[in-house]
């Protein structure tokens, strides 16, 4: 299937890349899906280009690199050049309303004078039933001119509407990608630290309770060393996405750094938190890590988990130090448990 094959509909399309993707052995995950979408569409050259002499050298298309070319070409880079298209867009757009707007007003100002003089006209004493008729004529005509005119602005104003609507997508989209964490997709630390000065400004309104917990993978320079950096990769994916399924909508599970994560719990006593983290904790040491491509069995991995709750009052460095401090104890007593500090 190569990029020149010409696909319309959007529902054919979204089965040829998955097609594709199944072929290549690859997950169908957003970022592979929108970089094969991209492909078959050919909306952006080069990434058609890279992609069709991948497939033509039979180079292995692994996950890794289609992330690489996402984010060379459809990433934040590539988001923020379409910003500023999006910007230039608008720019031309405001343009056009104020020239459109002079126009609306000189036009006005032209109708309000034919009226006057319309009205100078009827109002004489030696009107004619001929003027009166030819004023009549020339006011409706004025009013046709004046009624297109309003017409053309208002398409005017639609087309600015459109504009910055487009503009205002483009910016959620870079937003959420300055957000994001590329390797886990998961909220990336400065997504994580805005989260938690938004839920301890909630936590001082409310008085509800707030928890934290701080997770790392144990013994992961020993995983890398022996399985590869991309495979440890794998690795940080795969806790991501046990550490998203087992928590729900109001947590905020972050990538605090390298090999390790954070998670935001809102409204969570220290009890239920703890309850949690012990199912974080079992819900990843449970699970075989194993290659998809090879299936090479890489045995288990376990995580340390430190936690506490948020004293009403004190200082955000606090509530994270705490967390932390909790996290090196568990390390200390052996990995692979949850210590919980008041
Ligand atoms: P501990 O149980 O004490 O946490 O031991 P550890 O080996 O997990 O801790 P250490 O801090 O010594 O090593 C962390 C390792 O995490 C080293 C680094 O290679 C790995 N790491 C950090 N970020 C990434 C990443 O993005 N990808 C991969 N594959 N490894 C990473
Ligand atoms: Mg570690
Ligand atoms: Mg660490």
């Amino acid at each position: 299937m190569t990029a020149t094959t010409k696909i319309a509909n959007p529902r054919d399309i979204a089965h040829n890349v998955m097609t594709l993707v199944a072929e290549l052995n690859l997950q169908p995950t957003p970022q592979v899906y929108h970089v094969f979408y991209s492909y078959l569409t050919d909306e952006i050259p080069e990434l058609s280009q890279l992609i069709k002499v991948l497939i033509r050298n039979t180079q292995e298309l692994d996950e890794e690199t289609v992330f690489r070319i996402y984010h060379k070409f459809l990433g934040a880079h590539a988001m923020q050049q379409r910003l500023n298209l999006g910007v230039e867009g608008l720019q031309a757009a405001v343009e056009r309303v104020e020239e459109a707007v002079h126009n609306v007003i000189r036009e006005t100002e032209g109708f309000c004078e034919h009226l006057d003089n319309a009205s100078d006209q009827l109002s004489s004493d030696d009107i004619t039933l001929e003027i009166a008729r030819d004023v009549t004529r020339g006011l409706s005509s004025a009013t046709r001119d004046a009624h297109g005119r309003y017409s053309e602005f208002n398409g005017c104003l639609d087309e600015y509407h459109n504009e910055v609507r487009r503009v205002r997508s483009e910016l959620e989209l870079v937003r959420r990608d300055a957000l994001t964490d590329t390797l886990t997709g998961i909220a990336n630390r400065k997504n994580f630290d805005a989260s938690l000065r938004d839920a301890v400004t909630t936590t001082m309104e409310t008085g509800a309770p707030l928890s934290l917990l701080m997770i790392d993978i144990d013994h992961f320079k020993n995983f890398n060393d022996n399985h590869g950096h991309r495979a440890g990769d794998g690795v940080l994916k795969a806790v991501a996405r046990v550490l998203v399924n087992s928590t729900k909508g109001a947590d905020t599970v972050a990538r605090y750094g390298g090999e390790e994560f954070a998670v935001i719990l809102p409204d969570t006593t220290l009890e239920n938190a703890t309850k949690l983290a012990n199912k974080l904790r079992d819900n990843v040491s449970g699970q075989r890590i194993i290659n998809k491509k090879t299936g090479k069995d890489f045995g288990k991995l376990t995580v340390s988990i430190g936690l506490t709750s948020y004293k009403l009052g004190e200082n955000i460095l606090e509530f994270v130090d705490r967390a932390d401090g909790a996290l090196y104890q568990a390390k200390q007593e052996g990995r692979n448990t949850c210590i919980m500090i008041m």
